[in-house]
């Protein structure tokens, strides 16, 4: 049996005025998930516990069958075991962005004005020769996207997202580690300045966590894994669980992704004797951000046109296979952000036909909402030793 896991990042949505009161899924012309919710199993599953933050760390965790009540720490040690770091018990990651606050104190942009990764390198060196030792680490990452590890000793503070603060004032960290945070924020400043050329003027401290301990897909599942995704949080919670991630050239994280090679890298995995397959697109996430409609469609039609459609003649021509789609979280094209709300899954199997259903929010909406990190067990049939 080979089983294959779809998740069109924030796919889920409300009802959108533009889309004459449908929402995203009910708009986008997707037939291969039509005839497969009609010959599937259709529901609502929570992929955000109650009372965690609806983060793609979070949604992702329980869609790879993790309950995030147990095994999440927070976001940042996440993107740490992305880039390769593994916190000591006595440490604490926190997420460090570049961040351009104004004079006013105005959270400008949570980015830092996107400087490029190598300009961003020379700004995290410079803040580690500064400010780092004592316990101190500074590690670049991605454009503005980097980490600062610490004593798990300075890990209590409540931190704001900086991208929750776009246009409004900063709201400093609260509780017992919150002088440390903000002094050594302040301090960035005067390197910041340094780099007169980039927009950003400060590091932003937020979504601390001390290393989860998550034990490996395998010895939970039994079953031998394998992920494509262009994101880092995905990418990192695949290195926690031990599942290896599969490179796709053009794989963007972006509306240009490369869809095919995704599906394609899929398909190649398992009949290379991979037992499970996840692919994870950006696409829909960043289009609702962005309050695109057209886009937030279009990525779902890519989806059924460029992955699901040949995919499924795919896994039929490599022998039973079971297939799950769901988004790990809403993200609201009316708000530009993630919801909790419960999702739409819908899950297949070759030989067995289910109650059948339709695809989309409203369908789903009276069922009652299962444990997301439940779906794993009943994709693979198997109870987890231990998730
Ligand atoms: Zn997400």
């Amino acid at each position: 049996m080979k089983y294959v896991v779809c998740v069109p990042d924030g796919a889920a949505d409300e009802p959108v005025g533009e889309l004459g009161g449908q929402t995203p899924l009910e708009a986008a012309a997707m037939p291969t998930v039509a005839a497969l919710a009609a010959r599937g199993e259709v529901g609502r599953a929570a992929t955000i516990p109650a009372g965690f933050p609806p983060g793609s760390d979070v949604g992702n965790l329980s869609i790879l069958g993790y309950d995030p009540a147990r095994y999440h720490t927070g976001r940042a040690p996440i993107e740490a075991a992305a880039m390769g770091l593994h916190l000591q018990p006595d440490q604490v990651a926190y997420r460090c962005n570049l961040v351009t606050v104004s004079p006013d104190g105005t959270m400008a942009d949570f980015a830092g004005g996107h400087p490029s990764t190598e300009a961003a390198a020379e700004v995290v060196a410079a803040l580690d020769a500064e400010l780092g030792g004592d316990g101190l680490e500074f590690h670049s990452g991605v454009q503005y996207r980097h980490i600062l590890v610490a004593p798990a000793a300075r890990a209590d503070a409540d931190c704001t997202p900086p991208h929750d603060l776009t246009g409004k004032p900063a709201v400093l960290p609260r509780g017992p580690s919150a002088g440390f945070l903000t002094q050594l924020m302040d301090a960035s400043r005067a390197v910041l300045a340094r780099f007169p050329d980039l927009a950003a003027t400060q590091i932003w401290l937020w979504g601390q966590g001390r290393q989860p301990t998550i034990p490996s897909f395998r010895d939970t599942y039994g079953l031998d894994a394998r992920l494509v995704s262009a994101v880092d949080l995905v990418r990192g919670l695949g290195a926690l669980a031990r599942i290896p991630v599969v490179t796709v050239e053009g794989a963007t994280g972006w509306y240009d992704t490369n869809y095919e090679g995704k599906r394609d890298a899929c398909l190649q995995a398992l009949a290379d004797g991979a037992d499970l397959f996840l692919i994870h697109v950006e696409a829909s996430d960043e289009a609702g951000h962005a309050g695109d409609v057209a886009a937030k469609v279009e990525a779902l039609e890519n989806w059924d046109r460029r992955i699901l459609g040949p995919l499924v003649d795919g896994l039929d021509g490599l022998g039973p296979w079971r297939l799950l789609l769901l988004p790990d979280h809403p993200t609201s094209l009316r708000t530009r952000t993630h919801t909790s709300d419960p999702v739409p899954y819908l899950l297949v199997d070759s030989a067995e036909d289910g109650p059948g259903g339709a695809y989309n929010e409203a369908a789903v909406a009276g069922r009652p909402s299962l444990p997301g990190h439940e779906l794993m067990g009943r994709l693979t049939g198997r109870t987890p030793t231990s998730a």
